[in-house]
């Protein structure tokens, strides 16, 4: 086993922005001119939004993306470790890349990277390990590590980490990456300072952080200059913006708004005791906010919340819940419910059932608890057997689909507006409208992609390819 290199450096004393933008990258091109660069990303929308950001910085930089039977010269793995399955999953990864293209330069970015760096140094084949600190400096590390590779290591793979301790991570790496066509992924804010007890994201991604204004609107001005339609501002709690620069999210959301050219903003997700009326009342009268919430509840029982600590009460959910439907009666609301935290007894799974069955609420996200090691749930007694675990999320998962299926249902014969995107199937578009119904191009639908149409929705159907329903779009 070659040396393993370890480069702890110390962190900044206060947060910055890294423009990945950046005239310079043009000047250093040619370093990373011709590279071919094979990139493999594991985990939630911020990942594969920041994936996509470095994807396009490195294309700037005069490098492409390996083609499909193709060895690459740069493998780059951004991992997650969100629970035991996506570490074991990142180990594959980095495994099958390292055998696919041989002598490649191995990088590893992200979750799981900022946690067990050494570690994943020490794997066969792997060059660089990146914290999160660094991952705004990949460009730059790649010229400078290929350069030293070829020199001193003969080609042998380098098996360095550089990464400071989570504490220490200040730097907030914007990104916004276009998904397909027509949506993009803004990233507005990172790391949380929440310490939920089954979670480990503040331990990978650090303390909250988030860009300026300022350069945010520059970013959304720059997709839509690109043509892009619609944004999905992304983040780790977003709500909780402002850390770095003093500014607000209604801040940020009433200037986002005023963007010409984007017709339309989804927050993906944020957290209810961080959704005020002030936020839902101005994403009502708004021009481009849709009608749609994603709520992280998690659970529906008053003691796992506690348990989990979680900052607010069902209560608390139940009034956001209300007051959206006042102000936004066609809204779609979206919720996440973790199931078979340690705790969560049998009559505290009912509590939390009937309460979600009471909720007016569109679709569930259902997510089993997985034990993570350094998390404060592991000294919670009772922890929940497999089998238990499985049929809650099974009770759910059928919860989750009654409730999607009524929602379409009242749409049926309704017309509302569709952003048509690229299909899976030949010649098929599809897209949501502005209250996230699923819908697919009727046959005799004549509609251009990347636009938005008025179209009567019809007939529930399984989305192609997909185990979600869908409803057709039929003229009007
Ligand atoms: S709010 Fe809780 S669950 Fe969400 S990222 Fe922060 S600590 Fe994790």
């Amino acid at each position: 086993m070659e040396e393993l290199n370890n480069t702890i450096q110390g962190g900044a004393s206060h947060a910055r922005d890294i423009y990945i933008y950046n005239e310079s990258a043009a000047e250093e091109a040619d370093a990373l001119r011709g590279l071919k660069v094979a990139f493999q990303t594991l985990g939630c929308k911020l990942n594969f939004a920041e994936t996509s950001s470095l994807r396009d910085e490195l294309m700037r930089c005069g490098a492409r993306p390996a083609e499909k039977n193709e060895t690459a010269d740069v493998c780059i793995v951004n991992t997650c470790s969100v629970t035991d399955v996506a570490d074991q999953k990142c180990r594959q990864a980095i495994r099958r890349l390292t055998r696919q293209h041989p002598g490649a330069f191995v990088l590893v970015m992200g979750c799981y990277a900022q946690l067990k760096a050494q570690e994943i140094a020490g794997f066969d084949g792997v060059d660089l390990v990146l914290g999160m600190e660094q991952k705004g400096m990949v460009a730059q590390m790649l010229r400078e590590r290929l350069a030293s590779r070829r020199a001193e290591m003969k080609g042998e793979a380098c098996h360095e980490a550089i990464a400071v301790p989570t504490k220490d991570i200040r730097t907030f790496v914007p990104s916004c990456s276009c998904g397909d066509r027509t949506r993009y992924f803004l990233k507005v804010q990172d790391g949380c300072n929440y310490y939920c007890t089954y979670c480990t994201i503040p331990m990978a991604r650090g303390r909250s952080r988030n860009g300026s204004i300022a350069s945010l609107v520059a970013q959304a001005e720059d997709a839509a200059a690109r043509g892009g339609k619609e944004i999905v501002i992304t983040g780790v709690n977003i709500g909780d913006f402002g850390h770095s620069t003093g500014e607000t999210f209604l801040d940020l959301i009433r200037a986002l708004d005023r963007v010409e050219g984007i017709e339309r903003y989804r927050i993906s997700s944020i957290e209810p005791n961080l959704l005020s009326d002030d936020i839902i009342s101005f994403c009502a009268s708004s021009r481009a906010f849709m009608p749609h919430f994603h709520l992280p509840l998690q659970s529906g029982s008053d003691d796992v919340l506690r348990l989990m600590h979680r900052h607010y009460d069902t209560a608390l959910f139940a009034r956001r819940v209300e007051r959206i439907h006042e102000l936004m009666p066609d809204a779609f609301i979206g919720v996440d419910v973790i199931v078979g935290t340690r705790g969560e007894t049998e009559a505290f799974f009912e509590d939390s059932y009937r309460f979600i069955e009471s909720l007016g609420i569109s679709q569930l996200h259902v997510f089993s608890y997985s034990e993570r090691p350094g998390t404060k749930a592991l000294n919670i007694p009772h922890a929940v057997p497999p089998a238990e675990k499985h049929e809650r999320s099974q009770r759910l998962l059928e919860l989750s689909r009654r409730k999607h299926e009524a929602f379409y249902e009242r749409y049926i014969g309704a017309t509302r507006p569709v952003l048509w995107e690229h299909g899976k199937g030949e010649g098929l578009l599809r897209g949501f409208t502005d209250n996230y119904i699923r819908v697919e191009q009727a046959p005799a639908l004549a509609v251009a992609d990347n636009s938005i149409t008025p179209v009567r929705l019809a007939a529930m159907a399984q989305a192609t390819g997909e185990d979600e329903p869908c409803l057709r779009g039929t003229h009007i």
